[in-house]
């Protein structure tokens, strides 16, 4: 006899936990089946980990810049493999407490693997074995996305690392080569240079994390060779060749071929999403390159049958997946809730300096007609970054010459990823300019270059 539920949320993510916890508040009845941990790619090889990692690189670094604060300390060193053992902590800690939230929430977990198994049905099995059968009216699919793997450059667990392999290296690479440099590869990168491995970054586009604005990436380019990170952009990877225990990439950069020999090779070449095995086969549910199409509420074309989060695509980011689990929750339940406004989705990297934005690009924003003025404020001219010893990096702000509408922020600089979401609440409010200038901000704070970037769009700029 399949039991029975209001909604069943397959994959226990970000974006499927925090669905689950929506509907539960909804009074909704509701099961998530996970296969492997709670808290999704995400908390226990995403985000989170890699946050804990960087935090011990931050460390380094300030610990080998001891003598600019006026300190001194000899001997300095780490245990590379408790650094390590407390990010794979931290990741425990966060899915236990996902376990708790479910728990509180009353939402029924089933360990093992979903597939649709007909109208409104759900079978779960373990190793193969039938755990158990579900019938809901309505089932999410939250079955998220894993490394993409370019073929001759497979993660072999040794010599070649995905993000998996990376998170819980066996040995600190005196020599890494990283080919990615989007979000997830910049960040290896700068985690493995600041504990003082010697690292080649690697890119197929003309610019590293080619999706932020054009400024923002040659100002990272410049800060990360300052740091002695060598960087190739603009280059083909040919192959690779495995020597014993270390890996030769061949590469071409401007018609020259190089070979770049390194301990090991981190693979960071994007995402595809979890479309196998879950049952799509015998359903109306559109796939366009390994992502499932839905509309603007997470309908697929089979009726009953919702997608979120990374299975849907572009951004691949946590706050987007968890958002369109609470639409979807929202619109099965009846609310109207407003469908997501994806330019209002900021980004964010977390490397040294860290890079955080939202909205369109100044190329964008032309390209797509607009009329723009542009701010721009370094940190230079912030009290608080000088004494704070950060003052690399700046705020680029984006304005329609027109309505004064914020299209774009773009940041590179101290903790600008706790201060992109300051530009994000404006977008969401539809601030104008004339609004942000008439905000107060505190001072001494990181946060008066936003201020002043607005200004400076404006002919208004105060400290530079
Ligand atoms: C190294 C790295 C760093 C990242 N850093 C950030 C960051 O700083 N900020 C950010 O926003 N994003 C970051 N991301 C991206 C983020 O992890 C994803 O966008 C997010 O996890 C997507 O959530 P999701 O719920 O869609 O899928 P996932 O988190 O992938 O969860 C899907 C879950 O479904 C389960 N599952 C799959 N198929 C089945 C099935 N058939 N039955 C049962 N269970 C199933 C999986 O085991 C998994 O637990 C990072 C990613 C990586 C790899």
């Amino acid at each position: 006899m399949a039991e029975q539920f209001d909604l069943v949320v397959v994959g226990g993510g970000p974006g499927g936990y925090v669905a689950a916890i929506r509907a539960a508040q909804l009074k909704m009845k509701v099961a998530l089946v996970e296969r492997e941990h709670l808290g999704g790619i995400c908390l226990n090889w995403g985000c989170i980990p890699t946050k804990a990692l960087l935090r011990a690189s931050e460390i380094n670094h300030l610990l080998h810049s001891l003598d600019q604060y006026g300190f001194a300390a000899d001997n300095i060193r780490y245990d590379f493999a408790k650094v390590v053992k407390r990010s794979r902590q931290v990741a425990g800690q966060l899915s236990a407490g996902v376990k708790g939230l479910l728990k509180k929430n009353k939402v029924t977990v089933f360990d093992g693997h979903g597939k649709l198994a007909g109208k409104g049905k759900l079978s779960v099995t373990k190793d193969g074995k039938p755990v158990a059968e579900i019938e809901a009216k309505h089932i999410i699919l939250a079955t998220g996305a894993r490394a993409r793997v370019i073929p001759g450059i497979e993660p072999d667990g040794k010599l070649i690392w995905s993000y998996r392999e990376a998170l819980a290296p066996d040995i600190m690479p005196k020599k890494l080569v990283v080919i990615g440099s989007g979000a997830i590869g910049a960040e290896f990168a700068s985690f493995f240079l600041n504990m003082g491995a010697e690292v080649t970054l690697i890119e197929a586009m003309d610019r590293i994390l080619p999706v932020e604005d054009a400024e923002v990436s040659a100002f990272v380019k410049k800060s990360f060779e300052k740091q002695k990170m060598k960087i190739l952009t603009g280059a083909k990877v040919q192959g690779v060749r495995k020597n014993g225990d270390s890996i030769t990439t061949i590469v071409e950069v401007d018609g020259k071929v190089q070979e770049i020999i390194a301990d090991r090779l981190i693979s960071a070449v994007g995402i595809v999403g979890n479309v196998e095995n879950i049952g799509l086969e015998a359903t109306k549910v559109k796939v366009e390159r390994t992502h499932v199409i839905t509309d603007e509420y997470g309908r697929t074309g089979e009726d009953g049958v919702y997608a979120i989060g990374d299975l849907t695509g572009a951004p691949w980011l946590a706050h987007k997946a968890s958002h369109e689990g609470i639409i979807v929750v929202e619109a099965i339940a009846g609310q109207h809730p407003h469908p997501m406004e994806v330019g209002n989705i900021p980004g964010c990297t977390y490397c040294r300096p860290q890079v955080a934005s939202v909205g369109m690009t100044e190329a964008r924003a032309k390209e797509a007609g607009h009329d723009v003025k542009v701010g721009r404020f370094p940190f230079i001219g912030n009290g608080k970054a000088i004494a704070l010893g950060e003052p690399e990096g700046f705020v680029k702000t984006v304005f329609d010459a027109k309505t004064g509408a914020l299209l774009g922020a773009h940041m590179v600089g101290p903790e600008v990823t706790e201060m992109i979401q300051g530009y994000t609440i404006a977008r969401t409010l539809e601030t104008t300019e004339a609004e942000l200038m008439h905000t107060v901000f505190p001072h001494p704070t990181v946060s008066e270059a936003m201020h002043e970037s607005v200004l400076d769009a404006f002919g208004r700029v105060i400290h530079i």
